[in-house]
């Protein structure tokens, strides 16, 4: 998606100034009720920090009066900028410009519609400060529908922490805080915000979570129903596959094609048993024998996908120079006090940036 082609970016600050130490950024869709008193929580929460800090505000094609709202509130406050999409692309979308937008050292994402409480972002920040990457709210007292929205998500919490191994309470929460670092390598696509964590922690991030206050939507409507569910599982499917395998794509069609021919193996064993032993019936009366054809068919085509695959992942990493792995530092020997240095007294360099989407 080419997002600068419809840029529109109103700032209020120059830019080239330091950059914050903190980004909120906030996807906004239809939400004119919430915009103002939504802007005076979040500048007061986050002037109580005393944090050098910017927000990012992602107008997402919004057809009510949000951007006006927006646009009051960035009038008199130099530490706001708003995006404006020219239409609709989705909260994934907005999050994934404000990423690019932002410049803090530690992001937040955070909803626009005031359930998440912005007093919040300064106890993820606290666990940021003792080390981690990632810290992910928790909304232990959920109020949303129970039927429609807190029964999908127990369910996908379950299940995408079994699929990706990264065990969290509450990946549908847009209450996170991201450092810089592990977030901005990330692309993201479809409904992929909810699994950033478990995308960033396959390339070493430490992930850790709270507990955040939630609130029942007081103005506006949500923008989401139940089909997010199947939008939602797809995704997981992706992600779990390039997850695990998008530098070995022949490891999951290879294994899948070496399964079909052995079933097609056994299928055609019993043809072949069966037509030896009496009443002898005839082999292409056996419906066995179809399957035997079909199942083997079935394998070479699986092979034949998985070395195009393989083919895909050369070209992509090899023409973007993208390595397949992410590099936290590198020590060089042999400098004074380099010994002392690499025990820890060494800022983290920044990992290396476009290693992130394959793990
Ligand atoms: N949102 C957005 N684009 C969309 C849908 C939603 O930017 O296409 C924003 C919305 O304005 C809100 C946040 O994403 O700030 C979460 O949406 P919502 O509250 O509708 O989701 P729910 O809390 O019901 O899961
Ligand atoms: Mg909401």
């Amino acid at each position: 998606m080419k997002l600068e082609r419809g840029r529109a970016v109103l700032s209020s600050r120059t830019d080239g100034g330091a950059a914050p130490a903190v980004s909120v950024v906030v996807p906004i869709y239809n939400e004119e009720e919430n915009v103002a008193l939504l802007h005076q929580r979040l500048t007061e929460a986050l002037g109580a920090l005393g944090r050098s800090y910017e927000i990012v505000y992602v107008d997402d094609g919004s057809r009510d009066r949000s951007f006006a709202r927006l646009c009051d509130a960035a009038a008199t406050d130099r530490q706001v900028r708003i995006v404006r999409f020219r239409r609709n692309f989705g909260q994934t979308a907005a999050l994934q410009a404000g990423i690019e937008e932002s410049r803090g050292e530690t992001l937040v994402f955070l909803d626009g519609d005031l359930q998440n409480d912005p007093a919040d972002i300064g106890l993820l920040l606290a666990r940021i400060d003792e080390g981690y990457d990632v810290v992910s709210g928790w909304r232990k007292d959920r109020h949303d529908p129970w039927l429609s929205r807190r029964l999908p998500s127990m369910a996908a919490n379950w299940l995408i922490s079994r699929v990706t191994g990264v065990v969290l309470r509450d990946y549908g929460c847009t209450l996170k805080a991201y450092r810089g670092e592990v977030i901005r390598p990330v692309k993201l696509y479809g409904e992929m915000h909810r699994f950033i964590p478990a995308l960033v922690s396959w390339s070493g991030a430490t992930v850790t979570e709270v507990p955040v206050r939630h609130q029942a939507r007081r103005f506006g409507k949500s923008k989401y129903g139940i089909s997010r569910t199947a939008r939602v599982a797809l995704d997981l499917i992706t992600v779990k596959f390039l997850g695990s395998y998008s530098t070995k794509p022949l490891y999951v069609f290879g294994f899948a094609g070496l399964a079909f021919w052995l079933l097609a193996f056994l299928s055609g064993a019993i043809v072949i048993v069966e037509r030896l032993l009496p009443p002898y019936p005839q082999a292409h009366n056996n419906p066995l024998l179809l399957l035997a054809v079909f199942l083997a068919t079935l394998g070479v085509q699986s092979i034949m996908l998985g070395l195009l695959a393989e083919l895909l992942v050369r070209t992509y990493h090899e023409s973007q120079s993208k390595p397949t792995y992410v590099v936290r530092q590198v020590v060089q020997g042999g400098a004074a006090g380099s010994a002392s240095q690499a025990a820890g007294d060494w800022p983290d360099l920044l990992p290396a940036s476009s290693a992130t989407s394959d793990h």
